[in-house]
C-alpha cells in the first residue's frame, strides 16, 4: 500500500478572545444538563413542560403547508409585525409604525445583544440591577460595555418586596453611562418595578442622557392583582427605550426563538443593521404562527397568569415547608430563595447536593450576581411546570429538612 507522507505536524496553540475569557458557561442550562443526567426534576431552567396552545401549533404547521419556508424579511415578516404594532398599541395604550420602529429576532435574547451591540460603544457604562437574568452580564462584556450593578435587596419578610436604594442608584449614573437595564418583571426575584420606581429611573435617564433597554419578556405573568407598568409607557421614556419581548414565555413556546426590538425608527435602524448580520431573521414560519399569538384575546393571559398563581402558591407552600425562605414573586414564574437553613457552604454545594441526592435541579444563586458571595446562601427555583412535574418536585424536595439535611 502506498505510504502518503504527511506533512509536520504543528502545535495548534488554542487561544480564545480576550471577551470569551471573561464569562462562564450559562448555569441555568448547565443546569438543565444535570437534570437529564441525574434523572433529576427539573425546577432549573424555565421553560414549561406542557403543550404550545393548540392554535399555534396548528398555525405553525399551517404555515410550513402554505411554504413560508423561506427568509422572511430580515427585520421581521410584515403580518407579523403588523400583528405586533396591533398588540402593542392593544396593552401599551399608543402607536407605532411597524414598518420603522419593530425588529423582529431570534428570541429576545438576540433582540438583547443586537441592541447592545447598536447602541453602546466599548468603556461606556451599562446600568444592570442585581440579582439580574444572567445573560446580561455577558451581554455587556460581549459588546464591550462596562456593567455597574445597582443592588436589589431581598425583602425583610419573605411575602414583602425586593427594593432598592435611590441613593445607589444615582452614584450609578455618570457621564459615562449609556444605558439601563430594567427587566419587570423580574427573573429570578419576581419584582416588578412600581410607578414610582420607573419615575424615579425616569428622572435619572433623562439627567444623564441614558437610554433605557426593558426586557418585559414576562410582561403577562403578574399576580396579586400587580399592574405591569412598561417603561415606554411613563412620560419622557418613548424616545429613549428600547422595549424588548418575544413569544417566548406568554405564549409557552420557549423553543420558537422569536423575539422582538421597539423602538424609535432611529434607534431601531442601527439594531436592524446588527441583527442582520448576526442572524439574518428568525424562522418565517414561526413568525406567521406568532401572529396567531399577537391576536389571542385578553382571556388567554388571565388563563396563563391564573394557572401560574396556583403553581406558585404550590411551590411556594412546598419550599416554606421543606425549610426554604422562599420569597413570594409578584410576576414572572421563578421563586427566589434563602438556603442558609440547611447549612451548607454556599450554592453550588447545595444545589449538587439537590440535583444528586434529592433529585431536584434549581439554580445556584451566585449566578445572579456579579459578586458570587452575594448568592451564595440562595437558589432559584422555576414553577413553569405541568402539576405531575411540581408534585415530583415536592415529594423529593420533603426528603430535605432544616439543618439535617446532610
Ligand atoms: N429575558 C429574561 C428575563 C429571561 O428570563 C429569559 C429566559 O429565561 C430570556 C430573556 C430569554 O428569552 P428568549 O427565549 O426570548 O430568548
Amino acid at each position: 500500500m502506498k505510504q502518503i507522507a504527511l506533512p509536520q505536524t504543528r502545535i495548534f496553540t488554542l487561544r480564545i478572545s480576550e471577551k470569551a475569557a471573561r464569562f462562564t458557561e450559562s448555569v441555568i442550562r448547565d443546569m438543565t444538563r444535570q437534570a437529564l443526567q441525574h434523572g433529576a426534576v427539573n425546577l432549573a431552567q424555565g421553560f414549561p413542560d406542557f403543550p404550545a396552545p393548540d392554535e399555534l401549533k396548528a398555525a405553525a404547521q399551517q404555515a410550513i403547508a402554505d411554504d413560508i419556508n423561506q427568509y422572511a424579511i430580515t427585520w421581521g415578516a410584515q403580518n407579523f409585525r403588523r400583528a405586533l404594532a396591533v398588540k402593542f398599541a392593544r396593552t401599551m395604550g399608543f402607536e407605532i409604525d411597524p414598518e420603522r420602529e419593530i425588529t423582529v429576532c431570534c428570541g429576545s435574547t438576540e433582540a438583547m445583544i443586537a441592541t447592545l451591540l447598536a447602541l453602546v460603544d466599548p468603556g461606556e457604562e451599562v446600568i444592570v440591577f442585581e440579582p439580574f437574568y444572567e445573560n446580561y452580564g455577558p451581554d455587556a462584556i460581549l459588546s464591550g460595555a462596562t456593567p455597574l450593578y445597582v443592588t436589589l435587596h431581598p425583602p425583610a419578610h419573605e411575602d414583602g418586596e425586593w427594593t432598592f436604594d435611590p441613593a445607589e442608584l444615582r452614584a450609578a449614573f455618570s457621564a459615562k453611562t449609556r444605558a439601563i437595564i430594567l427587566n419587570t418583571p423580574h427573573n429570578p426575584t419576581g419584582k416588578v418595578f412600581t410607578r414610582t420606581e420607573l419615575e424615579l429611573i425616569r428622572d435619572l435617564c433623562v439627567e444623564f442622557d441614558v437610554l433605557a433597554i426593558s426586557d418585559e419578556i414576562y410582561e403577562h405573568i403578574l399576580y396579586d392583582g400587580t399592574a405591569h407598568i412598561a417603561p415606554v409607557t411613563i412620560d419622557g421614556m418613548r424616545e429613549r427605550t428600547v422595549t424588548i419581548n418575544s413569544l417566548s414565555k406568554s405564549y409557552s413556546v420557549t423553543g420558537w426563538r422569536v423575539g422582538w426590538a421597539i423602538a424609535p425608527p432611529a434607534i431601531t435602524a442601527a439594531i436592524r443593521k446588527v441583527h442582520d448580520f448576526l442572524t439574518v431573521g428568525a424562522a418565517a414560519p414561526l413568525q406567521a404562527a406568532g401572529a396567531t399569538a399577537l391576536a389571542l384575546p385578553d382571556a388567554y393571559y388571565s388563563k396563563l397568569a391564573e394557572g401560574y398563581a396556583h403553581k406558585r402558591s404550590v411551590l411556594l407552600k412546598a419550599l416554606r415547608a421543606a425549610g426554604f425562605k422562599a420569597f413570594r414573586p409578584r410576576g414572572a414564574y421563578y421563586i427566589m430563595t434563602g438556603i442558609s437553613a440547611f447549612g451548607f457552604e454556599n450554592d453550588h454545594s447545595f444545589a449538587a447536593h439537590l440535583v444528586e441526592k434529592v433529585g431536584v435541579a434549581s439554580v445556584p444563586g451566585s449566578s445572579f450576581y456579579s459578586d458570587p458571595a452575594r448568592g451564595a446562601q440562595q437558589v432559584r427555583f422555576a414553577f413553569c411546570k405541568r402539576p405531575e412535574t411540581l408534585e415530583a418536585a415536592i415529594a423529593n424536595l420533603a426528603t430535605l429538612s432544616g439543618k439535617s439535611a446532610r
